[in-house]
């Protein structure tokens, strides 16, 4: 079978491996259908970020934990990369109930067990079963992000083996385009975590998207705050293009002056999605009091100068921390399904899944690879 590998910036290739086989009963086989591109993957593949993380990890500029999740050489080619996908059942374990051959799924990114004390506790990212290795622990399981985070593989391939099949895949409702939730294994679902479970307990919320390099996640984020009905979506992004995207789902747009640093009005939501420390300085800085910022980007180096004394003062909780993904999918699957949520709006580029090596290299803001099911 296929695997699309990132040798270096701009370079990749489908690279043939053995077909994956199943390793115990509870394993499946599936064949990704469609994959959507990860926001923080265009980071290894727009720049060169390996030779730099690599001195910066050398030099303590960089938390050390960047080299727990990627290795000591973070994002050094080649590695199988890609973790978002739709995919369709090919083959089941004999100890497997909840899905069958032909069911479409969502591959959520991070690998978990779904009965281990953090599993129980939805914080599936941080499973306890799947990150146990023969020497100790792994920062992260996961698919695409090379072999620090696991046997996995990437999730631009042919087939991919899923373990605890019965917990990990979660089955798209009838009816509901593929297309649409093509980023439900990540961005999607990261995008629902800094909004939606924040409004209930702010009625009349005021929402601020700080855009940037986390791009589908804060258009996103967007988007469901206008469809939740929060009271004010302010969209802030030097991307028109974004920004556009931003209007065509509710959210009223400004461009952002990134020397900018003292925000005009304030937000009891605050997604940061700059994906910079000087994007997170400004969310907090717009957070309201009692107000919540979630930042949704890669924060690697050690001093960040987040403003501690304005939060103290303001009462401001600042949330960071991977996404659990596997928690969220049903709610959120069925919530887009039953609204009509357009998130397809935020895909800039669709491609056939075979012109992979080309199109994951594309300067685009969401790029999609689709194939027919089989
Ligand atoms: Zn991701
Ligand atoms: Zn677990």
């Amino acid at each position: 079978m296929r695997e699309l590998n990132l040798y270096g910036p701009g370079d990749l290739r489908w690279v043939q491996r053995p077909d994956p086989d199943l390793q115990a009963p509870t394993d499946v086989i599936v064949r990704p259908i469609v994959v959507s591109r990860c926001d923080g993957d265009a980071l290894p593949i727009h720049r060169h970020v390996s030779r730099a993380m690599q001195a910066g990890l050398v030099t303590g500029v960089l938390d050390p934990v960047v080299g727990h999740i990627c290795g000591s050489v973070p994002f050094a080619g080649p590695f199988a990369i890609g973790h978002e996908c739709i995919a369709q059942v090919v083959q089941t374990g004999a100890d497997v109930t909840d899905v069958q051959v032909g069911d479409r799924v969502v591959v959520p990114w991070s690998v978990s067990c779904g009965t281990c004390a953090t599993c129980t506790r939805g914080l599936t990212s941080k499973c306890l079963t799947t990150r146990r290795t023969a020497t100790g622990e792994r920062t992260l399981s996961a698919y695409g992000f090379g072999p620090a985070s696991g046997p996995y593989g990437g999730m631009v391939a042919d087939l991919l083996r899923v373990p605890h099949a019965d917990h990990m895949l979660v089955r798209l409702p009838d009816g509901l385009d593929p297309l649409r939730v093509a980023a439900a294994s990540d961005n999607l679902s990261d995008a629902w975590r800094t909004v939606v479970p924040h409004l209930p307990a702010r009625p009349d919320a005021r929402v601020l998207v700080v855009g940037g390099a986390a791009q589908s996640i804060g258009l996103y984020a967007a988007g469901l705050a206008v469809a939740h009905g929060a009271a004010t979506v302010d969209y802030l992004d030097s991307s028109s293009r974004r920004r556009r995207i931003a209007e065509s789902l509710g959210a009223s747009t400004h461009p952002r002056n990134r020397r900018d640093t003292s925000p005009a009005r304030e937000y009891d939501i605050v997604i940061e999605a700059a994906g910079n420390t000087n994007g997170i300085r400004y969310a907090i800085r717009a957070t309201a009091p009692g107000g919540i910022c979630t930042a949704v980007g890669y924060y690697t180096a050690k001093n960040t100068g987040v403003p501690l004394m304005h939060m103290y003062a303001n009462d401001v909780t600042l949330h960071l921390g991977v996404s659990h993904p596997r928690a969220i999918l049903p709610e959120l699957l069925d919530w887009v399904h039953a609204n009509n949520f357009p998130a397809e709006r935020v895909t800039t580029l669709t491609a056939d899944f075979d012109d992979a090596p080309h199109a994951y290299a594309e300067r685009t803001t969401k790029l999609v690879l689709t194939r027919d099911a089989a």
